[in-house]
């Protein structure tokens, strides 16, 4: 089977044979297929798409190509929440702490800021001492003791993935549902659990900009999972603004303290509590939805999250005591006001722009080896559909160095559409798939 005659078929729209895709994934990832036939190959999939029996194929052989976790000797069905990433995303700290502090076992294995996104790792390692480069032993002895365990990818972990996407980023390939689709589910199976739920966000800060979009990837990424028999369930939920009000590892940090004390913004308690109900339900410990549901808003509001988190940070070397004593938690030296020019209703915040304007103060990083600083960011004052002022305080930013503040404050300020109308109120959670 020559390359180019796969190449080819893939141009033309042919459905290529699980064999060949797997003969293509071992090869690539053994340098024996150079990396212009391979981006020959993605590209022709990015205009072709991939068959349903195609991408299990490859989600498949992108997950055999390097070590997969056991957690067989882990009692209890493992269940693992995934966002497709957006900005003041801090879901994952809140979620998995309700649902393992209701019995479910998280193993979580996360990822770091990319683009305007922010990552967990960076958000938990903004807990001075927090580690989440625990080894496979490590994370499946805490698995055992607390029921919950935040890691980072290792290089062992999919390999054939991590190498495939760096071929994306460079050849414009990336924005593949196929290949996101795959991507995304080949880390999460590599990880040994029994049931996930997916949160795939769509709008001005998400990689998904339309539903249609959004929707066909859920549906791609809960047939992967099923078809290797795994329970999966998925949102599609609003990134059309930030989520919650904090934008910016250490903020988020604090917003995610108050949430999980029941003194959180209600979109991030509402979309985290119904994560958490999922997460429950197919962990099978409620018989229903709606019991789940009971579950998660009790874990919420004796405690019992908030505890379980702050177990968790102890035992991942953190100072649980920064969870309510927010000076020990990396501060900004800055704060610059972004005010509105006019008054009317806010009617949009530009979700991308918000994260980019973060960034530029610090907050996240261009390349993988760039550093951030944990304590700046961006805290909203108001949310869409909220009534402002001339004048009224829209965001805060928050820095330690004065270099790109007035540029991010610029930015901030274009994010913010202001309307003479009131804009009609938007749902959060937008579609169930599976
Ligand atoms: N996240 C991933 O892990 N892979 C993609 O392809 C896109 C987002």
């Amino acid at each position: 089977m020559r390359t180019v005659d796969l190449i080819q078929r893939k141009r033309d729209g042919e459905e290529l044979a699980p064999e060949e895709i797997s003969q293509l994934i071992e090869s690539y990832n053994k340098n024996g297929i150079p990396d212009y036939q391979m981006s020959a190959f993605l590209m022709a999939v990015y205009f072709s798409g991939m068959s349903d029996r195609e991408v299990s194929a490859l989600t498949e052989f992108m997950m055999r190509s390097g070590e997969t976790v056991d957690l067989s000797g882990v009692p209890g069905v493992k269940v693992d929440k995934h966002s497709t990433g957006g900005v003041g995303d801090k879901t994952s700290l809140i979620v998995a702490p309700l649902a393992a502090a209701a019995g479910v076992v998280v193993p979580m294995i996360s990822g770091r800021a990319l683009g305007h996104t922010g990552g967990t790792l960076d958000k938990l390692e903004a807990i001075p001492g927090f580690r989440t480069d625990l080894s496979i032993d490590e994370f499946r002895d805490q698995l055992n003791r607390i029921g919950l365990c935040f890691i980072g990818q290792t290089e062992q972990v999919t390999p054939a993935d991590r190498k495939l996407y760096a071929l994306r980023d460079v050849t414009g390939t990336v924005e593949s549902i196929p290949l996101i689709a795959s991507s995304i589910m080949s880390k999460k199976l590599a990880e040994g659990i029994d049931a996930l739920v997916l949160d795939v966000k769509v709008g001005t800060g998400a990689f998904m900009k339309k539903q249609v979009d959004a929707r066909r990837l859920a549906q791609m990424m809960v047939g992967i999972g099923r078809r290797m028999d795994k329970r999966v369930q998925a949102l599609i939920t609003d990134m059309n603004q930030p989520l919650g009000f904090a934008v910016g590892n250490a903020l988020e940090v604090m917003e995610v303290s108050q949430t999980l004390q029941n003194a959180g913004p209600a979109d991030l308690t509402r979309l985290c509590l119904e994560l958490a109900a999922r997460m429950i339900f197919l962990g099978k410990k409620t018989a229903s939805l709606d019991e789940a549901r009971n579950k998660a808003e009790d874990m919420l509001v004796s405690g019992a999250g908030y505890k379980k988190f702050k177990e968790v940070v102890q035992a991942q070397g953190g100072n649980p005591q920064a969870l309510d004593r927010f000076e020990l938690l990396p501060n900004a030296t800055g704060m610059r006001e972004v005010t509105s020019p006019r008054g009317g209703y806010v009617s949009a915040i530009d979700a991308e722009d918000i994260g980019l304007a973060s960034n530029l103060m610090g907050a996240g990083r261009d390349k993988k080896e760039d550093s951030i600083d944990p304590a700046v960011g961006v805290i909203l004052e108001v949310k869409i559909g909220e009534k402002v002022d001339a004048g009224s305080v829209l965001c805060r930013l928050y820095y330690t160095t004065e270099e790109h503040v007035e540029e991010a404050a610029d930015m901030v300020e274009d994010a913010f559409r202001i309307s003479a109308q009131r804009p009609e109120p938007r749902e959060l959670i937008l579609e169930v798939v599976g």
